[in-house]
């Protein structure tokens, strides 16, 4: 493909939509009142987010209330039967995930099993954004530029492993670290496309309390750095360290939003989701 091609391409806005971020511009990314029904289970009825820039927004409720439904919407992996899903004001609700990851929206994966036995490095470099000569005769005339870019996929890599403590791991097999280190490293992946959104399911399930702490260490430094988090968590020590705002859901609605202290005081939060009379 030329670059011309690329440029008209699709994800051309994206890319753009990714620039303009650079510059400073604030980007909210948002669901409104968006649907989802598997069969007869309506998993999401109207429910309505917004992610604050720069911000830590926290998805709480009883199991079954729609979170990862809601999670899915918005980082791309599930289409709303109805609503909108939109970045900066634009309409991305159709928009595939991998455009996303490229607009700046990153969400964590499991470790696959099949990358059990590459190292933890190569986990990350798997991640790093496919260079611009995907093509085998771009690859061939832009060697130069692809060792570069290896390079410094590389030096990112090493970075990030440095800032969650796991360098002297970088030449061990995935499958060898612990649930908790594999989740560090799941977020690692997910920052190698320099994202400035991050999504994040239940990052906490499993993880020991110490490396909680490390975890929460790394979110709030990646926020002070200006990056977005939505995070889905049942840990409720975690959400009150965390989170700026607090949206509840329960059946697919929002029941209600604000601080952590404010949500958590609203008896109908602790009717739903701590089962009080
Ligand atoms: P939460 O993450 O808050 O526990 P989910 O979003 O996973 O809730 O699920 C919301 C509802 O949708 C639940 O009733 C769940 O059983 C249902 N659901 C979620 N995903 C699927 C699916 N792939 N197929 C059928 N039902 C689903
Ligand atoms: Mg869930």
């Amino acid at each position: 493909m030329t670059q011309a091609a690329l440029d008209a391409s699709p994800a051309a806005p994206a890319r753009a939509a990714h620039h303009q971020h650079a510059q400073g511009t604030q980007r909210v990314l948002a669901a409104e009142a968006v649907s989802v029904s598997f069969g007869g289970v309506h998993a999401l009825d109207g429910a309505s987010v917004s992610l604050a820039p720069g911000r830590i927004t926290g998805l709480v409720g009883p199991n079954g209330a729609g979170k990862s439904t809601l999670f899915n919407v918005l980082a791309g992996t599930l289409r709303p039967r109805r609503g909108t899903v939109r970045l900066a004001g634009a309409d991305i609700t159709r928009m595939p995930v991998h455009r996303r990851a490229h607009a700046g929206i990153a969400r964590t994966f499991q470790l696959a099993r099949e990358l059990d036995s590459l190292s933890v490095l190569e986990n990350l470099l798997l991640a790093a954004p496919r260079q611009p000569g995907d093509s085998l005769g771009q690859l061939l005339f832009r060697r130069a530029a692809v060792r570069r870019a290896e390079a410094a996929a590389i030096e990112r890599a090493l970075a990030l492993l440095g800032r969650v403590r796991l360098t002297r791991l970088a030449d061990q097999p995935a499958g060898a670290l612990s649930g908790g280190q594999k989740k560090l490293l799941e977020l690692c992946r997910a920052l190698m496309l320099e994202p400035d959104i991050v999504l994040l399911d239940e990052p906490a399930a499993g993880v020991n309390p110490a490396l909680i702490e490390e975890l929460c260490q790394f979110i709030l430094a990646l926020r002070g750095e200006g990056k977005t988090f939505a995070i889905v968590e049942h840990n409720m020590d975690m959400v009150a360290a965390l989170c700026d705002h607090v949206y509840v859901l329960a059946e697919g609605r929002v029941l209600t939003q604000g601080s952590f202290g404010e949500v958590t005081a609203d008896t109908r939060v602790r009717q739903a989701y701590l089962g009080e009379p």
